[in-house]
């Protein structure tokens, strides 16, 4: 084991690097380390475990059947999602990116969009290629197909949050009004209200 990537600053995601030797070599996008620094967890002595490199757009890492992409699309989740791909595999790692078929968790806090989400989405899509199989943040393993059927899901989803802000519905209006898992069989409705709550505020301003 040499290295660690941290996909995004949550405890899920990161509360582990202090369990490996100073010898792991910890990646993570710039925003990600800045959002990190803040985190009681790496105050102190613990701030030897922050990520040791960052990158900005693009960065790999490892030669030949072990190299690793590691790429950043634009906000989300946080500010600084990495998009993790194993190209000989044909495996990607999202993150919290796409954690599973629902509204996501939108961070404003340490940067999250619920504005930018579909379109970082859509940079990713269009971005990562001659890849198969998708390691979601908090479900089971599945395929590119199912990633853009998400891109799609969030394109669709946030369209109707701000319709049903710019039309004077409050947060609970429209979470009753907005159900789109008859259009997206498979996806849930449980999480809509903390994502809508975060993009009305993210509106406000
Ligand atoms: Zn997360």
């Amino acid at each position: 084991m040499t290295t660690i990537i941290n996909t995004h600053t949550h405890g899920d995601h990161t509360g582990s690097n202090e369990g490996f030797p100073a010898t792991v070599d910890i990646l993570a996008h710039e925003n990600t380390k800045a959002n990190m620094v803040k985190m009681d967890a790496f105050k102190g002595d613990k701030a030897q475990f922050l990520p040791k490199r960052t990158y900005k757009d693009k960065m790999s890492v490892g030669s030949g059947k072990d190299r690793v992409d590691l790429y950043y699309f634009g906000a989300g989740h946080t500010n600084g999602d990495t998009w993790v791909v194993y190209p000989a595999l044909r495996v990607l790692q999202t993150g919290d990116m796409f954690a599973w078929r629902d509204a996501p968790t939108i961070d404003r806090n340490n940067g999250g969009s619920g504005v930018d989400y579909p379109k970082t989405l859509s940079k990713a899509v269009a971005g990562i290629n001659n890849v198969d199989v998708v390691i979601p943040g908090h479900s089971p393993v599945t395929t590119f197909k199912d990633l853009q059927e998400y891109q799609r899901f969030m394109a669709d989803w946030v369209a109707a949050v701000q319709s049903a802000a710019a039309a004077g519905k409050s947060v609970d209006d429209a979470a009753a009004s907005i159900d789109l898992t008859s259009k997206y069989p498979g996806y849930k409705n449980e999480r809509a209200k903390a994502a809508i709550t975060a993009i009305y505020a993210e509106l406000k301003k």
